[in-house]
């Protein structure tokens, strides 16, 4: 609220500048066959290039190993030690190599059935690739709104799935969270932004907004025109609200970060469903 003036649409990159820079740590998707560390590990800095956030705590011995001898999570290395010329070059992620069918596959038209039926607003999109950078959304939808009674503004590109679990949360959580807490209707999620083609800041690895599997959201319009902003240091009782939908959000969604996570999350929540080892979350 303080600050909110310099908070809505023209700042989106700044907004977004890092987003998930904290946890890449634990992203190691389940279908990522790449032998872990077998090679030398220059073409992999990936483990070593953010010491912040150990994965689960440093591996027990009695955890089994289920698909693959999981590398122990050594030691924190000094963060990202660009290699000469290959500082651009982007960490390979399976998902980049996605590309449109010429029949949209069933789980995509059934996603859609479900948004429908959850009376979500939607286009669809053409759909992104950028081979250079890596970036892919095979199915892209526009949200034009979150349900029946709750907008989304702007409009938010992304993939089904992740669409659908905005949608939802939105729907069984918040609204709830906003007439319990603020005694008001959640009419709108205003959002800073979905789909963006590039890598996390300071990083060679691939944000989730790649993907268009990433929403951040800046801030909450309620029925009675109160706009809630995610932000440091909210109002008493719009902290409770927020706060309530950050812990309800992780879950539903894998990654959530916020105000306090790191300096760029300080405006926004970050909800992503990055795929991890084991289901896991990163809630911070
Ligand atoms: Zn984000």
């Amino acid at each position: 609220m303080e600050n909110g003036a310099d908070k809505s649409g023209q700042d989106k990159s700044r907004l977004d500048s890092n987003d998930d820079f904290l946890n890449q740590e634990k992203s190691h998707p389940k279908w990522d066959t790449r032998p872990p560390r077998s090679k030398g590990s220059q073409s992999e800095p990936r483990a070593e290039s953010e010491p912040e956030t150990p994965d689960v705590v440093p591996t027990p011995p009695q955890k089994p190993a289920e698909l693959e001898p999981e590398p122990p999570e050594t030691a924190p290395q000094p963060p990202e030690k660009p290699e000469p010329g290959g500082e651009e070059k982007m960490l390979p992620d399976p998902r980049s190599a996605e590309m449109p069918a010429d029949q949209m596959p069933a789980e995509e038209t059934a996603c859609r059935d479900r948004l429908k039926a959850l009376g979500v607003e939607f286009e669809e999109h053409k759909a992104e690739h950028d081979a250079q950078i890596g970036c892919s959304i095979p199915y892209p939808i526009i949200l034009k709104t979150l349900g029946k009674s709750i907008g989304i503004s702007p409009g938010a590109e992304l993939n089904c799935p992740m669409a659908e679990a905005a949608a939802h949360f939105m729907h069984d959580v918040v609204q709830a969270a906003a007439k319990a807490e603020l005694g008001a209707d959640l009419k709108s999620v205003n959002q800073a932004s979905a789909f963006v083609c590039r890598p996390r800041n300071g990083t060679r690895k691939l944000s989730e907004h790649a993907f268009g599997n990433a929403l951040d959201i800046a801030s909450f319009t309620l029925s009675d025109s109160r706009n809630v902003e995610v932000g440091p240091a909210p109002p008493e009782k719009d902290a409770k609200f927020l706060d309530t939908v950050r812990k309800a959000a992780c879950g539903p969604f894998k990654t959530v970060l916020g105000p306090g996570a790191d300096p760029d999350h300080a405006l926004h929540l970050h909800l992503d469903l990055e795929p991890r080892r084991h289901g896991g979350t990163f809630c911070q």
